[in-house]
């Protein structure tokens, strides 16, 4: 694996010159096998049997049939812009917020999306691409799919990604709740995985997010990913979750992928529905970040943010 250690200051630089390079080198691979055409052609016959994510609900959206997120064919964007806050090697990160996602994160920062698949923008390939490039002229990094969630939209972002003119890096920035399919079409396009691992245990992601077997499948994409591409490991530490959540990913991540780009994340708050859950209803403690903080120099795991 191609995996690169990012010292502090000089070696974001090299990352990002060594992912350029990597990303032309894909671009032009894609452009000259046409094989993004193919992947257009095969995402467009999951979309008559809905299986982009692991609900695999079935439903024909080109016939308007609605699956559990509740995005319709047409793929709809919340906002975009220059975003600042991601991890440093991405800014400024042009950052596409898709409407809908396929989990229903009772703490979601972004419910309003979220919840929203309707909402928002047509995007328009052709009008996404323009706007990538024009997000490029100012001095985007990368272009950066997320929402909600973007696998619902992998459609639409295939076909954004045949209309554009410019070379950026594509970031798919996702719960990692694809199917192993959607991973095939992702395979070859998608530079960096910026990736959450939420759950240590099925109960948790069931209890908090509404889905099944969250660990079997997000470990496997994220060896998948990590097979295929750079792999950006996020995980929001949520208060009360330190022994069935955080050990276990940091543990899993220490023994499968010890080199990965890993962000213990402390920002949680309890947004949403987090106020009907008592023992997420609450900011992080200094005893908490401490042990998280622990957890990671354990298990022999730099946490690199
Ligand atoms: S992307 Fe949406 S419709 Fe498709 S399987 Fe997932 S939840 Fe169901």
């Amino acid at each position: 694996m191609r995996m690169l250690y990012i010292s502090p200051v000089q070696g974001l630089e090299r990352y990002f010159d060594v992912l350029s390079e990597k990303c032309l080198a894909k671009y032009l691979l894609t452009k000259r096998t046409s094989s993004l055409s193919t992947k257009i052609g095969n995402a467009n016959e999951i979309l008559r049997n809905c299986h982009f994510c692991e609900r695999r609900c079935g439903v024909n959206r080109l016939e308007h049939e609605i699956g559990y997120c509740g995005v319709e064919a047409i793929s709809r964007y919340a906002s975009e812009f220059m975003h600042y806050g991601e991890e440093p090697e991405l800014v400024p990160s042009h950052t596409i917020f898709f409407t809908g996602c396929t989990f229903s994160c009772v703490y979601c920062q972004n419910w309003d999306i979220s919840t929203a698949p309707t909402s928002g923008t047509p995007a328009l390939p052709e009008r996404m691409a323009e706007i990538i490039g024009m997000r490029k002229h100012q001095g985007a990094r990368n272009v950066n799919f997320v929402g909600g969630d973007p696998t619902p939209h992998l459609h639409t972002i295939l076909q954004i990604m045949d209309k554009c003119n410019v070379n950026t890096p594509m970031v798919w920035n996702s719960n990692m709740y694809c199917s192993r399919e959607t991973m095939g079409l992702l395979s070859g396009v998608i530079d960096v995985y910026l990736a959450d691992f939420r759950y240590g245990s099925d109960m948790c992601a069931r209890k908090y997010s509404n889905v099944n077997n969250y660990w079997d499948i997000t470990t496997r994409n994220f060896l998948l990913a990590h097979e295929d591409a750079e792999v950006i490991v996020r995980h929001l530490v949520l208060p009360n979750h330190l022994e069935c959540c955080t050990k276990p990913i940091v543990q899993w991540i220490a023994k499968h992928m010890p080199n990965v780009r890993f962000n213990l994340m402390f920002q949680y708050t309890p947004y949403y529905k987090a106020h009907q859950y008592p023992e997420i209803n609450r900011r992080l403690s200094c005893d908490e970040r401490k042990k998280a903080l622990e957890i990671v120099e354990e298990a022999g795991l730099r946490n690199l943010v």
